[in-house]
């Protein structure tokens, strides 16, 4: 099953009683945090083309979360489910202890990891084999010569097939996740995604990439129609080859969330649906963008300008779809409109006919530049603190 039976019913449990608390205490928007984005670490052992997480100095690089500050914003935010991404988070070397306090606090962990370096630290993990708290989550972007290329590095495909291999055998719990660029084909992306099947994996994550600014390939990212058009014609070629409407592959996704990939759904993104906690704060306005950093969780939810963002609103958001931003609109969509999820849940996404409107972006405002402002405080901060560090041993020495 791509999400387990008890994960389901916890999520769905936690979804609910986030509707009801809203509904007494009156308000007309149900505003929570689904899923935690936690980032311990921007380091990273690959340098992907549209990566734009690891394009930091090297004083930057080299921070981390601690298990202490990681486990707080779990507890902080409270969302059921918590990614742990980055950068690589198997660089970081608490990251067990992190899985470990995030799966004693009972919510979903999903390791997020491009496995080159997963066969050799699995033993670290064994504690987690079997549990469904724990799933590891393996960067794929397609088969083995798009992989390698997204990932601009010869291997990496091999390493990570091996390593999935080895984790479904050790009896883990094991997804892939896969970002979709500009000039995929659909054909080869139906065979990706069977090959994966059968690697015994338990589920999949897909999702068009966002154009982040700093990403080094700023030219292949999909914009919206193309989007839309891309995951109609995957989708159209999981109906044919397995002869029914009902998509095989499992992907660990809701089916609304899968419809309006495939251009069905006139949805607007909930951003605070997947907080991002990282080294310089609570990121705002969500796990794509940074243009402003949050000491606390409560200080993001209650101080962000959230209607400044999305599409429509701001041209940072004008093409992105990612799961990131619309999942959590679609799982709304979902408590609201029950019968409506569970037809598309039956007959899988649209792939023919008229596409749901799309939203006009007349009136967006234009992007901000805010990286290098975000650099110098976060350097003038690290600065600061290890003065601090060092006047304070100075003094502990004195004094012995
Ligand atoms: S559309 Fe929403 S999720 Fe996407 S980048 Fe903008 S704010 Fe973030």
């Amino acid at each position: 099953m791509a999400v387990p039976l008890r994960q389901q019913v916890d999520v769905g449990a936690y979804v609910a009683g986030q509707h009801f608390k809203a509904f007494l205490k009156g308000q007309k928007t149900a505003r929570y945090p689904l899923v935690l984005m936690l980032e311990p670490l921007f380091r990273c052992n690959l340098a992907c083309a549209g990566c734009g997480k690891i394009d930091y100095p090297d004083a930057i690089l080299n921070q981390r979360l601690s298990v202490k500050d990681a486990l707080a914003a779990v507890d902080e935010c409270g969302a059921p489910v918590v990614s742990i991404a980055g950068g690589e988070p198997l660089l970081h070397k608490d990251c067990a202890a992190i899985a470990r306090g995030i799966v004693e606090r009972k919510k979903y962990v999903y390791l997020c990891t491009n496995a080159l370096l997963m066969e050799k630290k699995m033993d670290q993990y064994m504690e987690f084999a079997g549990n469904p708290y724990f799933t590891w989550s393996v960067h794929l972007d397609g088969s083995k010569d798009e992989h390698d290329k997204s990932v601009c590095q010869q291997g990496v495909y091999v390493k990570a097939v091996e390593a999935i291999k080895k984790a479904k055998l050790a009896g883990f719990r094991c997804n892939i996740n896969c970002t979709l660029f500009q000039g995929t084909n659909p054909e080869r992306v139906a065979q990706f995604f069977d090959d994966v099947m059968e690697m015994g994996v338990d589920g999949m994550t897909v999702s068009p990439g966002y154009a982040y600014e700093r990403a080094p390939d700023q030219e292949h990212f999909l914009n919206r129609r193309a989007t839309k058009e891309l995951f109609r014609g995957i989708f159209r070629l999981g109906e044919k080859s397995q002869g029914q409407a009902k998509q095989k592959w499992r992907f660990s996704q809701s089916g609304l969330y899968m419809d309006f990939l495939a251009g069905n759904q006139e949805y607007h993104c909930t951003p605070w649906g997947n907080p991002t906690r990282n080294v310089f704060g609570w990121q705002r306005p969500c796990y794509l963008v940074g243009e402003g950093y949050a000491k606390t969780f409560k200080e993001l939810m209650e101080d962000t300008g959230w209607d400044q963002y999305g599409t429509g609103n701001y041209e940072k958001c004008a093409d992105c779809m990612v799961h990131s931003g619309y999942e959590a609109t679609a799982v709304m969509d979902a408590v609201k409109n029950p019968l409506k999820a569970l037809a598309v849940s039956l007959r899988g996404p649209k792939t023919e006919g008229e596409m749901a409107p799309e939203i006009s972006l007349a009136n967006q405002r234009p992007a901000e530049f805010v990286f290098k402002a975000h650099v110098e405080h976060e350097l003038a901060r690290i600065e600061t603190d290890a003065k601090a560090k060092k006047a304070a041993m100075g003094a502990r020495e004195a004094a012995e």
